[in-house]
């Protein structure tokens, strides 16, 4: 590990401590075998003036909720140092009041809550501290004989702290520790199954102490480990047992989940390995992964009752360890491994899954190598049990959560790159979904540029293409329970003597025939989706056709009735299915300017009477079509099957 420290860089601001303490956190925070996604902690010691224009002390330390990697200088708390030291000299100490106490002691009330390792920072006597939980030095750490490995690596020039619960226990012990020790000594300190602390009064050399700490222990583990060799795999999962497992774990968690499938080598080598069974059943790389990951994942050989052993297992454990007024978290593994598959991640959203992934990824190496070293060796269970439910945490349970109605849903729209459908996915993203985006047109690609949607080039009357984009967005986000059809095209302006064959063959192609294959791919993963719905996009043409449109109103009258015959057959696995006849919406890609000035004239109004001409006197927009897709993908159509919804402003023809 290389120091990433630039003179340069820092020349600007040599003179100003809390912004060398931002600069030297996010060096460490960028670096994933240091920190992982809110882990580790750093501050810095400052004199102030207060109000009165006296001295005082403060400890900027790293606020909760904040990220080294990106963190600001307004991400550190500003706590006084001396209540902070009184605090570790008390006999006992809640957490809870702990928390309470940092939080009164801070000068500036808008600042996020202290780190719960405040106090610890504050008993080092240094200007600059910085706490890291390194994989190398951890997974040392947790292997047999893992302290005098450490003694052997660093001697005499580290402090070597056994395992206690983080928060006030942990400043407590410390501070008894070194009550009467020259500090000065030791570059650090490593915390047994934890992670690193290093500290000077200088900002890099405190950074640099630790990047040398921590290639030692990298050093040690590369001349005692050969490099694990992983097969390429480019196997594709099986979709369906995917959509199943997602589905069970989405029922055991109470939420719909993302499933985020990694058969990627590393991970489909672990998965392989003869021992995986064993080596996956001993506990996390450290224990404050355990609030995000659980002690121990859902392993999946064969078999469907895995999920619910898993959560069985859970209870149990739970039983075991609890004591009377802790509350049992939801039994949901939220990672899998998947023999000789590769690894799940699951999540209500996709960032906890996507941490989740990361954190398992960095998991399965220290493993690896720590079986290498004698074998892989977590903390007794009691200590991880602690760690998930430390009253910091179970108070959290009791602060209501809303969360958006389609949190950890997975929907498919097509036609998504304008008008109708592209309005589709954003009121399905509104609502908390994740959404692959299909569209004929290239353009499609970078239209919504966010994690939560797939973008995917389809031409909807390609059946291969179709089959595939439908696997694509199971492969990706675990499964599919959202189906809005909605790609149409608008032929017109021929009668039925004069219909040229190819336009009626595209209309009935692109609005009945898509249509019905996609839901024949789609209905194998629909039926193990979370409340599942189907949602078509007909016409108003159904109800009251006009001339000259044969083709097109045609189709869309098939497709509603291939609608109505699929709320039949898909009943049983509640698959609701439900019709829109949208009319007169004019934001759409198939209307220009030009065409509205035309209509309009043609009927001696002006554009605006045109585009309100119904019996509300308004205008239609995608929106509202949108609002109503979203409407029949959620609570206000559970109960409703095979219904046709208008949204046109009434039509007097219709009603
Ligand atoms: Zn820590």
């Amino acid at each position: 590990m290389n120091s990433l420290w630039s003179d340069s860089h820092v020349g600007k601001i040599a003179d100003n401590p809390l912004q060398l303490r931002v600069y030297s956190s996010r060096l460490l925070g960028q670096d994933p075998d240091l920190v992982l996604h809110g882990g580790g902690n750093t501050s810095v010691k400052i004199t102030e003036k207060d109000l009165f224009g006296q001295d005082e002390e403060i400890l900027y330390v790293k606020g909760s909720g904040w990220d080294l990697g990106d963190i600001e200088a307004e991400g550190f708390a500003p706590v006084k140092l001396k209540i902070l030291q009184h605090m570790a000299g008390l006999e006992s100490l809640t957490d809870s009041d702990m928390v309470s106490m940092q939080r009164a002691a801070m000068t500036n009330p808008y600042a996020p809550n202290p780190s719960v390792e405040a106090v610890l920072h504050a008993i080092i006597p240094f200007k600059f501290v910085d706490h890291t939980h390194a994989d190398a030095v951890v997974t040392i750490t947790n292997t047999p004989n893992g302290e005098d490995k450490i003694k052997q690596i660093y001697g005499e020039r580290v402090l070597i702290v056994p395992y206690v619960m983080p928060g006030f226990v942990l400043a407590k012990k410390i501070y008894e520790m070194t009550r009467d020790i020259e500090w000065t000594q030791y570059d650090g300190m490593v915390l047994l199954n934890h992670g690193v602390f290093s500290f000077d009064d200088d900002a890099k050399a405190s950074y640099e102490k630790m990047i040398e700490i921590v290639s030692r222990a990298e050093d040690y583990i590369a001349a005692n480990t050969t490099s694990i060799v992983n097969a390429d795999n480019n196997a594709m999962p099986d979709l369906q047992a995917l959509a199943v497992i997602r589905q069970q774990v989405s029922t055991l968690r109470g939420s719909a989940v993302y499933a985020l499938m990694d058969n990627g080598a590393e991970a489909c080598s672990y998965a392989s390995l003869d021992n995986v069974d064993a080596i996956s059943s001993r506990g996390p790389l450290t224990p404050d992964h355990i609030i995000r990951t659980k002690q121990l994942p859902l392993m999946i050989d064969q078999g469907d009752t895995e999920v619910n052993d898993y959560a069985d297992a859970y209870q149990a454990y739970f039983d075991k360890n609890a004591s009377q007024q802790q509350v049992c978290l939801d039994r949901a593994p939220r990672w899998a491994v998947w023999k000789h598959q590769g690894l799940i991640s699951f999540g209500t959203s996709l960032k906890e899954a996507n941490i989740i992934s990361d954190i398992s990824g960095h998991t399965i190496q220290a493993i690896q190598m720590a079986e290498q070293l004698g074998g892989w060796q977590a903390l007794p269970e009691n200590d991880l049990f602690d760690m998930e439910y430390w009253e910091l945490e179970q108070a959290k349970l009791n602060k209501s959560k809303t969360s958006p109605e389609f949190q950890g849903k997975i929907a498919l729209v097509t036609g998504a790159g304008s008008g109708i459908g592209k309005a589709c996915v954003e009121a399905l993203l509104e609502k908390g979904a994740a959404v692959a985006a299909l569209d004929i047109d290239p353009a499609i690609r970078g239209t919504f540029n966010r994690q939560e949607v797939l973008e995917i080039v389809c031409d909807v009357t390609d059946d291969a293409v179709l089959k595939n984009a439908v696997e694509e967005t199971v492969r990706h986000f675990g499964g599919l329970d959202i189906l809005v059809t909605n790609a149409g095209i608008f032929t017109a302006n021929e009668n039925i003597e004069d219909m040229n064959d190819d336009t009626w063959q595209l209309a009935m192609d692109v609005n009945l025939t898509s249509h019905q294959r996609l839901m024949k791919y789609g209905i194998p993963y629909l039926r193990h989706g979370i409340e599942p719905a189907i949602i078509i996009i007909a016409s108003k043409n159904v109800p009251a056709p006009g001339p000259g449109a044969s083709a097109y109103s045609a189709a869309k009258a098939g497709l509603t009735q291939l609608a109505r015959v699929a709320a039949f057959e898909l009943g049983k696995d509640n698959i609701r299915v439900n019709t829109i006849h949208p009319n007169a919406v004019f934001d759409t890609a198939v209307w220009s300017e030009e065409m509205l000035e035309g209509r309009a004239k043609n009927y001696g109004i002006s554009v605006e009477e045109y585009k309100a001409n119904n019996v509300l006197h308004t205008e239609v927009t995608s929106k509202n079509v949108a609002e109503m897709a979203c409407a029949m993908a959620g609570r206000a159509f559970a109960k409703t099957t095979g219904s046709q919804v208008p949204v046109d402003g009434g039509n007097d023809r219709v009603i």
